[in-house]
């Protein structure tokens, strides 16, 4: 038994720097279930072996570790990422895009490990990119909470990107997406939208003309407040999921970004 503790033991220790007792006598119960009914017995053991363990150097547990078989079980855990189709080696570019508005939880520590895995497996570009173009949902302190927290989970970018900072690039598109006709400045209450949108019936903002919608465009910088116009893309008012019907792409802030001074008013890339 005392064995099988001290493979254990090794190999916590090499995962994670340092042997746990608890993360031990798991492995221990989980090769021997009959263990199960005598932990108590077990724990003084475990705790022996460990501190045993935590005073090798790496060296020395690397050596120890080396005769000790693991089951298939066990390195399943460690199986390599699934295949990516399409991608090709040295061109994999992927990207992590929270919003900064706090620090990072599991869902984004998930997100953030397997695109870094991808690149590193694939070689090519990791982009963070902060998605704060909502200056409502930002919290000043998060962009390095942020860089911290990934740091720690030993991922490293090639490039960063701040939404905020990117607002003009934004605005000409915007501009070049009303005068193509593909969408429009729409001054519809929330309510009346809705209706519309649940009927499938086309909003009377519409069909407006393009030099129109640009004047409307411009005028959300000026005399438009928040709440009174949006910009919506033309998607089709028929579209099975309601959520894509006419989506707005950009809608008034009268909060001011962090990184850049604006006009009056800024929008918000939604
Ligand atoms: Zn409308």
């Amino acid at each position: 038994m005392r064995e099988l503790i001290f493979k254990y033991a090794l190999k916590n220790a090499l995962d994670f720097g340092n042997a746990n007792p608890k993360a031990v006598i798991g492995k221990v119960i989980a090769e021997n279930p009959d263990m199960r009914k005598k932990v108590k017995d077990l724990f003084p053991v475990v705790e022996e072996v460990i501190e045993e363990v935590n005073s090798l150097s790496r060296d020395e547990i690397e050596g120890y570790i080396k005769s000790f078989t693991f089951e298939e079980k066990e390195r399943k855990k460690e199986q390599k990422l699934q295949e990516l189709k399409c991608a090709e080696k040295g061109k994999v570019v992927m990207r992590f895009a929270p919003n900064p508005s706090g620090p990072l939880h599991m869902g984004h520590a998930r997100a953030a490990v397997l695109n870094s895995e991808y690149v590193k497996y694939y070689g090519g570009k990791l982009i963070l990119r902060f998605e704060d173009t909502d200056p409502a949902r930002v919290m000043p302190k998060a962009y390095n909470m942020i860089r911290e927290d990934l740091r720690w989970l030993g991922i490293e970018w090639d490039k960063e990107v701040v939404q905020s900072s990117r607002l003009e690039i934004y605005y000409k598109y915007a501009r070049e997406l009303i005068e193509k006709g593909l969408s429009y400045v729409c001054t519809c209450t929330a309510e009346e939208f809705q209706k519309l949108k649940i009927g499938k019936v086309e909003c009377p903002h519409r069909n407006t003309a393009s030099r129109k919608n640009l004047e409307n465009f411009e005028r959300m910088f000026s005399d438009f407040n928040e709440g009174d116009a949006v910009l919506r893309f033309k998607s089709g008012v028929d579209l099975p999921d309601p959520a894509m019907r006419e989506f707005p792409l950009m809608r008034i802030s009268e909060k001011k970004h962090q990184s850049i001074l604006l006009l009056r008013r800024e929008f918000i890339l939604l």
